[in-house]
């Protein structure tokens, strides 16, 4: 996808503050962190959203799900974090290209859900 900003970042044509990076997937700090960690992980291949994945894809997003806690604690989340996956209009995505949040740090995070 010529137009999307994290098929650019995975080809290295945007720069990004690189947390891991392998033949499949690549993690990177969001620009704007919500918390005191906070990095997306994103599959190298163009998916637009979670509703977008299929069965060809389940080793690449597996391998998401494999190496987040391994990232996160490596990124200074010792004691857990949060994952979000905002999907479509609904979960209010912003970058349609399929990406996993990791937000943590020493304290609580609250709530869920703004209110
Ligand atoms: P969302 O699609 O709502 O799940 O969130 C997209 C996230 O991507 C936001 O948290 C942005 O701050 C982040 N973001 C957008 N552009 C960049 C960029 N060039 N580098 C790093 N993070 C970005
Ligand atoms: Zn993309």
């Amino acid at each position: 996808m010529t137009d999307c900003i994290f098929c650019k970042i995975a080809a290295g044509e945007i720069p990004s503050r690189k947390v891991y990076e392998d033949e499949d997937i690549l993690a990177f700090h969001d620009i704007k962190p919500a918390a005191p960690v906070h990095f997306l992980i994103i599959p190298k291949k163009h998916i637009p959203t979670l509703a977008d994945v299929g069965e060809n894809d389940i080793p690449v997003m597996g391998k998401i799900m494999a190496v987040a806690g391994k990232l996160a604690k490596q990124e200074g989340c010792h004691d857990g974090f949060r994952t979000i996956v905002n999907t479509g209009r609904v979960g209010c995505q912003e970058v349609y290209h399929v990406h996993i949040h990791i937000l943590g740090g020493d304290k609580p995070l609250g709530l869920m859900l703004g209110k």
